[in-house]
């Protein structure tokens, strides 16, 4: 139940923003399926009616997808615990009540390891900073700052090198948290006078990993907070290693001794999966699952969703209609799941990126010159913006050589408008159109 709901949550994620998603979705937890009534609790009580309210029907939707039922909500607002279940075995370093000393309780996610993932070009970086960082933890790249979109493997990478390192030395104080739960633990340190214990604990890491560390942006006494820890590990040549959805300069309201701090290290970006990693990543979660899954049904799976999160999603949901229905996972059965709109595998891909600006610009009507200039009016900057989200995801070219074929743009620029053609392109019917337009005159 707790893997079902991990992958409710994670499509729940793309439907909502941030925010919402954070503040709300993520605090549910799935407590029971019954007689087609599917109990939905939440830690903290006082948001359950809105959450009932408002998301009712989107929480019921997907959560009938992956089940394939007709399933009725009920809310139930007694307090759970549910949070810390779902988000699986974490590190956790807890302090011993008696001699004040901490204890290291180790569980992580035994899937998240460096055997476990696959390489392209898309995270070859992150991969061999990550490697680096685990084998000598403090002395490589201090802090490792990883950033990308959702479900490119931060969190993953980030785990893997808690396990590396703990393998190698398993008396080493690490924790692995959130940015949201080093949040809620000063605030409850705070709350129940303990914050000297909450230093004890942290300061004096071998490794600390953040994952998620953009939580913390504009809560100034926990950046302080932060801040501090910060320095006290790196003091003791503790390692650092932290994750965000966007680079530290991107992150608003944090601090600027902090950002300062972040890019004193290495920071590394971590790009959407080409088709290849994609159909690698699913062999893998195949495989851990024993399941054998013949590589062009992968590639079928692949070609057809791009994100990350999504796939594993609709390959839960093959296993199960192929459960149900007692068939074998095959063409067939792929294709009923991933609906009327099933892409072919596409052939290698070897788009050259100057075809792609052409293309774009006789798309809009638009000079080469006025699609590569400066020019901030909407009829120029969102073609430019359309051209730097099919370099970037359909084409896989970095966001550096983006902006260097663009004429010396900075690669923030060109994340920047990556990332607003991505938002736009779930909820606006204008900018989905021209992507396909674009896309059919390429292939
Ligand atoms: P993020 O933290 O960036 O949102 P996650 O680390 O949670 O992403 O990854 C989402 C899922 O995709 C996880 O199940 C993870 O194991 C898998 N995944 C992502 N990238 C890779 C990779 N390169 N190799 C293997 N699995 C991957
Ligand atoms: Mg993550």
């Amino acid at each position: 139940m707790q893997t079902l709901w991990q992958t409710v949550l994670n499509d729940l994620e793309l439907q909502v923003s941030k925010a919402v998603f954070q503040t709300f979705i993520s605090q549910m937890s799935l407590l029971s399926i019954n007689d087609s009534i599917a109990t939905i609790g939440c830690n903290q009580p006082m948001l359950i009616n809105f959450v009932e309210k408002r998301y009712y029907q989107m929480i019921k939707k997907t959560l009938d997808s992956y089940t394939q039922s007709d399933l009725k909500l009920v809310f139930n607002a007694k307090k759970t615990d549910g949070k810390k279940q779902i988000d699986g075995p974490l590190f956790t370093l807890k302090i011993d009540s008696h001699t004040g000393t901490p204890v290291i309780d180790v569980k992580l996610n035994p899937n998240y390891t460096f055997e476990n993932f696959a390489v392209s070009t898309s995270n070859h970086m992150a991969y061999a900073a990550a490697t680096a960082v685990a084998s000598a933890p403090g002395t490589s790249y201090n802090p490792l700052f990883l950033y990308g979109g959702v479900g490119v493997g931060k969190t993953h990478l980030m785990q893997a090198i808690g396990h590396f390192s703990f393998q190698k030395k398993s008396k080493l104080k690490l924790i692995y948290c959130t940015g949201e739960e080093f949040t809620n633990e000063i605030i409850e340190a705070i709350g129940n006078k303990t914050t000297s214990l909450f230093k004890k604990k942290y300061r004096q890491l071998d490794l600390l990993l953040i994952d998620d560390v953009q939580f913390i942006a504009g809560k100034y006494f926990i950046q302080e907070e932060f801040f501090h820890t910060f320095n006290a590990i790196q003091q003791v040549k503790g390692q650092i290693v932290m994750t965000s959805d966007r680079p530290p300069e991107e992150i608003n309201k944090l601090e600027l001794r902090l950002k300062s701090r972040f890019e004193g290290g290495l920071t590394i970006d971590i790009g959407q999966p080409d088709f290849e990693l994609r159909t690698a990543i699913l062999l893998i979660k195949a495989k851990q699952r024993k399941i054998d899954l013949p590589i062009e049904l992968a590639k079928l799976l692949a070609s057809n969703v791009e994100n990350i999160r999504k796939l594993e999603g609709v390959f839960i949901r093959v296993l199960t209609e192929a459960q149900i229905r007692n068939v074998a996972i095959d063409n067939e059965l792929i294709k009923s799941v991933l609906g009327k709109t099933v892409k072919e595998i596409p052939a290698k891909n070897n788009i050259n990126p100057a075809k792609v600006i052409d293309i774009v610009a006789s798309y809009f009507n638009l000079k080469l010159s006025q699609l590569k200039s400066n020019k901030r009016d909407r009829i120029f900057a969102l073609p430019r913006q359309i051209l730097y989200y099919l370099l970037r995801v359909e084409v896989g070219v970095p966001l550096m050589d983006i902006g260097e074929l663009l004429g010396g743009r900075d690669h923030t620029t060109i994340l920047y408008g990556v990332r607003k053609i991505s938002n736009l392109l779930s909820t606006d019917e204008k900018i989905q159109e021209d992507i396909m337009g674009i896309k059919n005159k390429l292939y």
